[in-house]
Formats: C-alpha cells, sequence, structure tokens
C-alpha cells in the first residue's frame, strides 16, 4: 500500500516536471519570437527610411552647414540622407545649458555622425540612445571620493555605455572648417564606434579576424610616432591630443582622415589605408 502510494507520488511529480518544462519552453519560444520579430520590424523601417527622399529642409541644412556633404559623390550623398532619416528616428536630442533642439542642431549632428557609417554594415552606434547638446564648451561634473566637484572644460564626450555630449559651437565650428582636422563630431562618434565591443581601446569591430593583426600593428606603431613627436612639439598630420590614449588616436586619426585626406596619405601611407579599408571610404577622391 505504501510503496503504490510511494510511486503515485513519483508519477504525479514526474507530471509536475513536465509541465514545468512544458511552460519553460514555451515562454523562451515567445520571447526569441517577439525578439526576432522586433528585429524584422526593425529592419523593414530601417529599409524603408533608408530609401526615402529626405525632405528639402533636411537636405537644405545639410547644404548650408556641412561643407563635407557638398563634396560627397551623389550616390554617397543619397547614402547619407537615408542614414540621417534612420539615425533621427531612432535617437533622442536633449538640450542642456539652456541649448533649443530643433531641426538645425539634429541634422547637422546626424549629417556628420552618419559620415563613419557610409559604404558599411551598420548597427546604427547601437549603444546610444541620447546625445546632449550645450550651447557652447561646457564644464564636465566629476564624481570623486569628496562628490561630485566641476572637472574640465570640454568641447565633446562619449560615453561608453550610454551618451554622445556635444557643444553646439564646437559642432558648427568643426563643421565649417574642413581643413583644419577638427571636427568634434567625428571625434566623439568614432569614439562610439570604437566602443562597440564594449572597450574604449581604439580598435573598433573590423571585418574579419585577419583584420586585427594588421590595425594593431599600423595603429600602434603610429601612435608610438606621434607620442616621441608630440614630446618634442613637432607638428603632425594628427593632433597631439591623439598621443594620449589609443582610443584618442584613433578619433584623431579619424578626423584627420576624413578633413585631411591628402596630406594623410601622403605623410602616413599606411594609416590612411587601414581607415580607408575600415571606412570603406576613399575621401582623397573628393578633397
Ligand atoms: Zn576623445
Amino acid at each position: 500500500m505504501k510503496s503504490r502510494l510511494w510511486r503515485r507520488t513519483v508519477e504525479q511529480w514526474e507530471i509536475v516536471k513536465l509541465r514545468i518544462i512544458y511552460v519553460i519552453i514555451c515562454v523562451v519560444l515567445l520571447v526569441a519570437g517577439l525578439i526576432i520579430r522586433r528585429r524584422m520590424v526593425r529592419k523593414a523601417r530601417r529599409r524603408r527610411l533608408l530609401a526615402e527622399p529626405m525632405t528639402p529642409e533636411w537636405k537644405a541644412i545639410l547644404d548650408r552647414n556641412i561643407p563635407l556633404y557638398q563634396r560627397l559623390p551623389e550616390e554617397l550623398k543619397r547614402q547619407l540622407e537615408g542614414l540621417v532619416n534612420v539615425f533621427l528616428s531612432e535617437k533622442r536630442f536633449e538640450g542642456c545649458g539652456g541649448q533649443e533642439i530643433n531641426d538645425e542642431v539634429k541634422v547637422t549632428i546626424a549629417g556628420q555622425a552618419c559620415m563613419l557609417l557610409l559604404n558599411r554594415e551598420t548597427k546604427y552606434f547601437p549603444r546610444l540612445y541620447t546625445i546632449y547638446v550645450y550651447p557652447a564648451t561646457y564644464v564636465a561634473r566629476q564624481l570623486t571620493s569628496n562628490g561630485w566637484i566641476d572637472g574640465q572644460t570640454r568641447m565633446g564626450e562619449s560615453w561608453r555605455y550610454g551618451p554622445v555630449v556635444l557643444a553646439w559651437n564646437s559642432v558648427t565650428g568643426g563643421a565649417n572648417n574642413i581643413h583644419d582636422g577638427q571636427n568634434i563630431v567625428f571625434h566623439e562618434f568614432s569614439h562610439q564606434l570604437d566602443q562597440e565591443d564594449g572597450a574604449a581601446d581604439g580598435a573598433p569591430i573590423l571585418e574579419s579576424r585577419g583584420c586585427y593583426a594588421t590595425w594593431a600593428k599600423v595603429l600602434s606603431a603610429e601612435y608610438e610616432k606621434l607620442q616621441r613627436k608630440a614630446k618634442k612639439g613637432r607638428k603632425t598630420v594628427l593632433h597631439r591630443y591623439g598621443a594620449t590614449a589609443p582610443a584618442e588616436f584613433f578619433a584623431v586619426a579619424t578626423e584627420a582622415f576624413l578633413e585631411k585626406p591628402k596630406q594623410m596619405k601622403r605623410k602616413i601611407p599606411e594609416l590612411y589605408e587601414e581607415l580607408k579599408n575600415y571606412y570603406k571610404l576613399d575621401p582623397v577622391e573628393w578633397a
């Protein structure tokens, strides 16, 4: 009698276990289905926005505020407009210190940021949700053991797991001068590309495993060269700020690649070639 009862309890327990497993499988399948559906909807929306012509008002802003856009070949212009459509539908802008957020601000920033995405498979800066914009250079607050204190004055910054912060006067200043190799939007958004794999180390996600060895060889050699030259106070194609860290080197090199391509190709051809392979662009052609 006792053993029959025991067997029944075991059988009931087995049924309960099977039901729990069944519920778990259903929940997993449901969640996976929802994720896949969400990705498919996003992919379709992005495809539609990429193909959608940009409004004349936004195009006028690109024309007026980004001289580099005017130099792009027609095919790249169309591509950039589609990328900006997607970017502006997904990212949030917030004004700080009294900065107004309007189409002028949004399109000018998006137009430059999306130049880094041209001709490439892209995830549209996946870790970035919000862009904070100050009217001018701002003082960054820093958390210390004594609490929050005022830190350095900044033109912009890019956080590893979050936002980009920009000073509007630096954004317009950087866009207007296309020959000085200094552009705060290129700089901060190249940090976003670098940080996409979770590490701010000057190595963004490259096309294949084989690319990393050449990338490391070329960029670390040029980084060390820049450090030596910066120490001696010598001027180079790259701004000396690039000598402060490998991540800064990649950001500064990106600025020079797009704004001083001829000089870079002439003076640092190996670096130019690496960036050309990564960005799938050859700015010398439209310089
Ligand atoms: Zn930086």
